[in-house]
């Protein structure tokens, strides 16, 4: 969520917080101690009002009743003297305007006189079973107190005194009437029962204020409402022990003088507190509404309130007004960054602050700069770059992993006649379909090889002229920019087509010349060997070297036929299984000669017959007798050339070793190429071509076989041949492909041995 907010966002937020949250918290420890400030005043104003009223009540109540005892113990009174009391009581009811109304009763419960309102009654009744009377017939206290009751709407409070008649002087002070009547055997003679009319005694209860609208009323022990100021209510005395501020008070649960939140007996939410009338066991009990106690705290929390209206309100303005200013640089940078990714590296944005977001604006102007530079001089190298590529004449092709082109320049496009951007995301192999000895074939590119060269692949365009490509893959490390491989497609039809023409003209020149050159041949045997020629001795040698060197001619048209037809790959070799122990001896034994002339010692070593292989004897002779030709040659008189033949597991070892003048290392290389003769050696001077040993190494290589040379200087040369051994399975498969007639015999041309 709050990530999620802009900047300007939680720059707001901050400074509001910042700003209202501080006052929020002062504000409300500043309400709660008022509030418990107000509490407190409010709760010692109510234990003032109700103890204060509690005890004056009590005062009141107790000289009432001591002045009602000590009417009562008026002898005239005592001794129910009617006349004289009559005119006691009268007298009393004068001067106490609190006495409603008193009453002389004998022990009988016969009103002996009733005075009212000053005046003496008439109307006498005999009060046996009034609740006052009890006072003489339970002898249970001194003075009984009665309900307090509404007597023509005024508060009544009835209090009965007994009468005692006492034996001794001076015992009218002595409290409690029935332990003095046991005591010294008193008797009751009736009873002083007094109606006090509470109304003024009420008064201060009553008047007292507390706060606004807090006052105080009294209820008696059992709940009942003897006191308000509200005279409606108290008409009547109502029952207000369920209450919860009452109950509370008759249960005791609560002990006075401690304040608590009660429903009031108007059921208003008040504080209140009480204390009890000593004499009496009521209760005065004093309230103060709660809303009335708290108001000056509400009235402060309506400012506060206010006040926070205006102080949020400005604050949410200010911290407006802040985080735009504070914000709007940062915007303008993020509005910057995103014209930057667009490629717009020509904006700039406007510094006017020299803070950190000035600077900031002004490295980021610089780094646009930079970046435009940058851009513009690798734009400049990658136009240099594709420049050259599409001016190279090999094709070039960048693949990715799934051998997909993701790069082409137009030599490659105008191989594949199309444009570079129509190759791209095409597979290689769609594009160059490629083919090698008639063959369909692919890169191997998934091979471990990071350098791969396909030599003379073959590809037909789709404007189908014939190229003859050599093809060189190059993997790349760590795969940059996507791409996995660099196809390098060199386009070798053009030297092809020279190398052809010049075979053609290589084959037609040796082909013509064959025919006059072995007619001439022919002619000088026939010469020679006419003994009745006229020659003489000399002409006769001279014909010799003629034959010779005619024969030197033949067996270099011979080779240079072989090697138009290996160039072509129309050399074919017509395979049957051969006693090679046998062709070699057989070879030797037309070396015999030639060797014995240099008188060198020409060996065989191996066994006489039974090794076999699948081979076309005319060339594989070609071979060893190239080799052991060159034996001859290249080394001295009185040397040693022996050549041995050895079956193994699954190859025939042949080698032609000599103890000659050696080959130098330089030379081992090419020895096998086309026309390579060593230089400076004795072979120089001899009339070899340099192309023996080449044609040598591709018949082997057609019977698939090796052959390798080791030579040291002045020590010798081991020329080895390694062929396949005779395998009955392929030789059948030969036979049957054959008598299908699909290897047809082309003609052999051997070497002539007589170099
Ligand atoms: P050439 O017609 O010259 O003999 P080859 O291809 O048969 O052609 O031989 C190539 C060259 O290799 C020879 O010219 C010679 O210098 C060298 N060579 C071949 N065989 C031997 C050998 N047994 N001893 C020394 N050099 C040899």
């Amino acid at each position: 969520m709050w990530s999620s907010l802009g900047i300007r966002q939680k720059v707001f937020i901050l400074f509001a917080v910042i700003a209202l949250v501080p006052l929020v918290i002062i504000n409300i420890i500043w309400i709660k101690s008022s509030r418990n400030q107000l509490e407190q005043a409010a709760a010692n104003r109510q234990n003032i009002v109700a103890s204060g009223s509690a005890q004056r009540l009590n005062q009141l109540l107790e000289s009432k009743i001591d002045s009602i005892i000590a009417n009562s113990q008026e002898l005239s009174v005592t001794n129910l003297r009617v006349d004289e009391a009559k005119q006691h009581l009268t007298g009393v009811v004068n001067r106490d305007n609190d006495i409603a109304r008193i009453a002389l009763v004998d022990g009988d419960g016969n009103e002996l006189v009733v005075i009212k309102d000053n005046e003496s009654s008439k109307d006498l009744k005999n009060i046996k079973s009034s609740e006052a009377f009890k006072v003489v017939t339970q002898l249970s206290n001194e003075v009984l107190l009665g309900d307090v009751a509404y007597v023509d709407g005024k508060p009544t409070l009835t209090i009965s005194a007994p009468l005692i008649a006492f034996n001794r002087l001076g015992e009218q002070n002595l409290t409690s009437a029935e332990a003095l009547a046991r005591r010294y055997g008193a008797d009751i003679k009736g009873a002083l029962i007094a109606d006090i009319d509470m109304s003024d005694i009420w008064g201060p209860v009553l008047a007292s204020e507390l706060g606004t609208g807090g006052y105080a009323y009294v209820v008696d022990t059992k709940g009942r409402l003897i006191a308000h100021r509200d005279q409606n209510m108290v008409a009547g005395t109502p029952d207000l022990s369920q209450t919860d501020q009452v109950s509370s008070f008759i249960k005791r649960s609560r002990f006075h003088g401690l304040p608590a939140e009660t429903q009031s007996e108007k059921g208003i939410k008040v504080l209140s507190t009480h204390f009890p009338v000593e004499r009496t066991g009521w209760a005065v009990i004093a309230q103060e509404p709660i809303e009335s106690i708290f108001e000056p705290a509400n009235q402060v929390t309506q400012l506060a309130l206010l006040i926070y209206g205006i102080v949020g309100l400005s604050s949410v303005l200010l911290s407006l007004f802040f985080s735009r200013n504070l914000t709007h640089p940062i915007r303008r940078l993020v509005a910057g960054t995103s014209q930057l990714s667009q490629g717009n590296f020509d904006m700039q944005i406007p510094i006017d602050s020299n803070d950190e977001i000035g600077v900031l604006a002004k490295r980021f102007n610089a780094m646009a700069g930079s970046l435009k530079i940058l851009i513009s001089n690798l734009q400049t190298e990658t136009t240099k770059l594709n420049v050259v590529l599409d001016n190279v004449g090999e094709g070039i092709i960048a693949t990715d992993k799934d051998n997909n082109i993701v790069l082409a320049n137009i030599s490659a496009a105008v191989l594949a006649g199309s444009l570079p951007t129509d190759l791209m995301g095409k597979p290689f192999e769609s594009v160059f379909p490629l083919n090698k000895n008639n063959h369909p074939f692919q890169l191997k590119l998934d091979t471990s090889e990071v350098y791969k060269v396909y030599k003379e692949a073959v590809y037909v365009s789709p404007s189908k002229r014939l190229h003859y490509l050599d093809i060189y893959s190059n993997r790349m490390k760590d795969n940059p920019n996507n791409i996995k491989f660099i196809i390098t497609m060199r386009d070798q039809t053009d030297e092809r087509e020279l190398e052809m023409m010049k075979l053609d003209f290589v084959s037609m020149a040796a082909h013509e010349l064959r025919t006059p050159i072995t007619a001439i041949r022919g002619y000088l045997s026939l010469l020679s060997r006419d003994s009745s020629s006229t020659l003489s001795d000399q002409g006769k040698q001279s014909i010799e070297r003629a034959k010779s060197s005619t024969s030197q001619l033949v067996g270099l048209i011979s080779n240079l036929l072989n090697v138009t037809k290996i160039e072509r790959g129309t050399l074919n070799m017509a395979l049957e299984k051969i006693d090679w122990a046998k062709t070699v001896q057989e070879i030797l034994h037309d070396h015999e000669f030639g060797a014995e002339e240099k008188q060198i010692s020409l060996k065989y070593e191996g066994p006489d017959e039974g090794v076999f292989v699948l081979a076309d004897e005319i060339a594989m002779r070609e071979v060893v007798n190239n080799l052991v030709a060159n034996a001859i040659n290249y080394t001295d008189p009185d040397g040693n050339i022996t050549v041995s033949v050895r079956g193994e597991q699954s190859s025939v070892v042949t080698a032609v070793r000599d103890d000659g003048a050696g080959i130098p290392p330089n030379a081992i290389d090419r020895l096998f190429t086309k026309f390579y003769r060593v230089k400076g050696g004795i072979a120089s001077g001899s009339g070899g071509t340099g192309l023996g040993l080449y044609i040598s190494r591709s018949i082997v290589e057609l019977h698939k076989g090796t052959i390798g040379v080791e030579s040291e200087m002045g020590k010798g040369s081991v020329f080895t041949v390694t062929l396949p051994a005779f395998d009955e399975i392929q030789y059948k498969e030969l036979r049957n492909t054959e008598t299908k007639g699909t290897i047809k015999r082309r003609g052999w041309i051997t070497k002539d041995t007589a170099r």
